[in-house]
């Protein structure tokens, strides 16, 4: 079975294993939470734009961990861009709820919506680990979104197409 390592860095556990639960039912990756920090993430660091460097963040990664995704609080970019919620060059990426937090907390209505964008994207970035590529089906999750509200309107699953490719390149890396 393929093996996925969520470094969860936000602090909230409840986070991770939500993460995890979804990234194991879409992909069937057999998924571990740990809860714990990139142990060199100040390298990454940008004291110009105060924030992380995407890139040399998953640079960071663990060499022989097969999948890994960093769950992290901080907020990133990638060179070219004001911002990223995640990135993810295989076999190791990062997504970011710094971005995807509502801005009002309304009751349980913001962490409800804050999960729900949370898995979306989570399931983008796996996604691109796996291989796909953005997709051009507005409600596919592959599609990439500029903006929150980008990410509330596309829905979480994977169009048929990217559906199909997933389990094609699924497939691939179990025969590796
Ligand atoms: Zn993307
Ligand atoms: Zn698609």
């Amino acid at each position: 079975m393929l093996r996925l390592k969520v470094l969860n860095e936000t602090g909230d556990e409840g986070l991770g294993s939500a993460v995890a639960a979804r990234i194991a039912e879409v992909y069937g990756f057999d998924v571990v939470v740990e809860n714990g920090l990139v142990s060199s993430a100040e390298k990454a660091w940008n004291s110009q734009r105060r924030q992380y460097d995407a890139e040399k963040l998953v640079k960071h990664i663990h060499p022989g961990e097969p999948f890994v995704l960093i769950l992290t609080g901080r907020d990133l970019y990638v060179e070219g861009l004001n911002f990223v919620f995640g990135y993810a060059p295989s076999p190791g990426g990062v997504l970011s709820i710094h971005r995807l937090k509502p801005s009002v907390e309304v009751g349980g209505f913001g962490r409800s919506l804050l999960l729900d964008r949370v898995l979306k994207e989570a399931v983008h970035e796996v996604g691109h680990l796996i291989g796909l590529r953005h997709c051009s089906a507005g409600s596919c999750v592959m599609s990439f979104s500029n903006s929150v509200d980008e990410v509330d309107l596309k829905s979480g699953e994977l169009c048929e197409r990217c559906r199909g490719r997933a389990t094609f390149l699924l497939r691939q890396l179990h025969s590796r």
